[in-house]
């Protein structure tokens, strides 16, 4: 009688009751289905990979220096700038592994997943049970958004790398780090990145919602297991009592598959053994033979769905707006975070949609409309609903403003070194780009005054527009907000161009401490240590600028603008003999560029060093005689 009753609930379950209850209550449970033991060794599993991460970190903050995060999203940076790196060599292995033995990987090794399961115990225990979200059109986006992680980066190279790199890069070894955490968003992003991804998903699409509608890595994990000969397989002992289906968190319909396939076919299994540990019968068992690809499908099990195709294609439409809102939105949503958000948002509006169409709706225990009345527990779902997609909405209209202003600032011309010579450009831009600078600015400070969060890339953007425009003082304002958000190489050249801009407004001594700090954030910013010679130069600190330049040129011997200085510095100081021996260095590395001689010009003329600047004002004009028209704007 016990195994009756489990065989009716299992058999609504494969007939697809969305909300069916796996709950205290429900007659599975009554039934007795046993406790699975694997389950307790792969919270163990689970546990040790939290813990050996942590350890990772501390030893990294401890000694400066470790292996690269062993984390698949690093492969981008593999495929786009051949930088091997750990995650890369774990992605790949872990695929491969995923081919022969299925996907084990993501059961047993996966700290999200890890998060997913901690989220759903914990909602268990106060008597929630996640429900399973289940649409036929979403189910797609962990392939395509792993084909746009993985794939696009060598598409891209394709068109636009030299042949010798258009399919493989120039690999480079990046297995040992210093700035571990340069690729990770910060704390403050990792935090709510967390709570969404882990906790919010399991809450509204269920204890796989990330998995199943979200994760990238999940689309090739699945894409593989399709191959993989490893599959939950079963003996002639099952008589579909239907513990496997109850306890699978995957929503793998298992009693259903087995019986039809002989085996689990949905790439969605995890391998977690939670299935093989439960059966009764001891039917289930993890076996190599036919891959799910050369199972014929004639009579496929029957899905049901938690949406119909108008749904279907409604939270396609909001998924794709939600994503493209919230990404990158504020340089701050990474693109993992913004497909966890775009299916919370699909989620609600789909159900917020049917609560004001249907006559009956409930959410966990909670009736949220009965007999056409919308209850007060509907009304507060739909505050929150109406809440969260508007702050979507905030999103994608800051977005649009951010990627107005990007597109504006991208089409200046002008170049940095050529803008960053003189105090006042305004003589280099041309008409049209006068207009983007406005435009871009416009943009730029619509995001800034109705945004949540400051843009840190958006900042130093916008400091750039106010340099070309001539107000120096609010770039260098600015670029102090931007330098003060980012970390790394961002963060670095933010200060170096704060730094050269003080240079360029005589405040020497300003400018000395911000490419100081500069060079603290990367020592190989060999521009700062050119520019920090400068200042110390223009402070009377002679032998100090000397003791850098000369610096920058052990690092790179063929920098034409420090050899220069150098040249200049002690032709200054009456030393001849050495002046020209960097001279000749410079000489030999000065492309035959009008431009290239009269940024060196205007660098040197910075320093009062006007003989060998007029050297190559001349060489300019001669190269091009339009520039003896610059002579008159060039800064005295
Ligand atoms: S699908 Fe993604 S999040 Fe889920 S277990 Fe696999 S790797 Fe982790
Ligand atoms: S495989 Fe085991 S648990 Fe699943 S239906 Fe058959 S007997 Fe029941
Ligand atoms: S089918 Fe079995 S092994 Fe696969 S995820 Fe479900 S319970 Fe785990």
């Amino acid at each position: 009688m016990k195994s009756r009753r489990a065989s009716l609930e299992v058999k609504n379950r494969g007939s697809g009751s969305q909300h069916l209850g796996i709950g205290k209550n429900s007659p599975v449970q009554k039934s007795g289905i046993r406790k699975s033991k694997t389950s307790r060794w792969r919270a163990l599993a689970l546990i040790l990979l939290n813990l050996f991460m942590i350890a990772h970190i501390i030893q990294w903050r401890i000694m400066g220096k470790t292996v690269s995060p062993i984390e698949p999203s690093e492969t981008m940076y593999t495929l786009q700038q051949g930088a091997i790196n750990a995650g890369f060599i774990f992605f790949s292995l872990a695929i491969l592994a995923t081919l022969i033995f299925g996907r084990f990987v993501c059961g047993w090794g996966c700290h999200i997943l890890a998060l997913q399961d901690f989220c759903g115990w914990m909602l268990k225990k106060i008597g929630l049970t996640p429900k399973p979200f289940r649409s036929r059109l979403l189910v797609y986006v962990p392939l395509i958004g792993a084909l746009y992680m993985f794939v696009w980066p060598t598409v891209y190279r394709f068109f636009t790398k030299p042949e010798t790199e258009r399919l493989i890069p120039k690999f480079t070894n990046h297995l040992v780090t210093t700035s571990f955490w340069e690729t990770f968003p910060s704390v403050a992003v990792a935090i709510p990145f967390l709570f969404i991804c882990g906790f919010m998903t399991v809450y509204f699409l269920g204890q796989k919602g990330f998995c199943t509608y979200a994760c990238p890595y999940g689309g090739f994990f699945g894409l593989a297991d399709k191959f993989s000969p490893g599959k939950i397989r079963v003996t002639d002992a099952c008589n579909q009592c239907g513990h496997c289906t109850a306890t699978c968190t995957s929503n793998v319909v298992v009693h259903a598959e087995v019986k039809q396939y002989g085996m689990v076919v949905d790439p969605g299994c995890m391998k977690c053994m939670d299935c093989v540990s439960v059966c009764p019968n001891d039917a289930l068992y993890f076996g190599f033979g036919k891959p799910t690809l050369l199972v014929p499908k004639s009579n496929a099990i029957k899905r049901n769905y938690s949406v119909t195709w108008s749904e279907e294609i409604v939270g396609a439409v909001v998924f794709l707006g939600s994503f493209l809102a919230v990404r990158g939105v504020y340089a701050l949503v990474p693109f993992l975070m913004a497909l966890g958000c775009a299916t919370i948002t699909t989620f609600l509006t789909l159900k917020t949609w049917r609560l004001f169409r249907a006559n009956e709706l409930s959410f966990y225990r909670f009736n949220l409309k009965s007999s056409g009345r919308i209850r007060k527990v509907g009304w507060a779902f739909v505050a929150f609903s109406v809440a969260w997609v508007g702050l979507n909405v905030h999103s994608g209209w800051i977005r649009y403003h951010e990627y107005l202003g990007d597109r504006a600032f991208q089409k200046i011309q002008i170049p940095d070194e050529l803008a960053l010579a003189q105090k006042d450009p305004a003589p280099w831009l041309s008409p049209i780009e006068r207009e983007n600078i406005l435009e871009g600015k416009k943009h730029f400070q619509t995001a800034s005054t109705f945004g949540l969060f400051a843009n840190r890339e958006a900042l130093s953007k916008l400091a750039w527009f106010e340099y070309l425009s001539g107000d120096t003082e609010r770039s260098v304002a600015l670029l102090g907000q931007a330098a003060a958000r980012q970390k790394g190489q961002g963060k670095a050249l933010s200060l170096y161009y704060r730094g050269t801009i003080l240079n360029r407004l005589g405040r020497y001594d300003q400018a000395q401490l911000s490419l100081d700090e500069a060079l603290a954030e990367r020592s190989d910013l060999i521009l700062a240590r050119q520019e920090k010679g400068e200042s110390l130069w223009l402070l009377g600190r002679r032998e100090e600028a000397i003791s850098v330049w000369s610096d920058a040129v052990q690092r790179n011997p063929h920098l034409v603008l420090a050899n220069n200085q150098l040249a200049g510095a002690e032709r200054t100081l009456a030393r001849f003999q050495e002046a020209s021996v960097h001279e000749n260095k410079a000489d030999q590395s000065t492309p035959d560029n009008p431009h290239f001689h009269w940024v060196i010009g205007l660098r040197l003329q910075n320093l009062g060093m006007t003989e060998l600047a007029e050297k190559h004002f001349q060489r300019a004009i001669q190269l091009d005689p339009q520039f003896q028209l610059r002579r008159g704007n060039s800064p005295q």
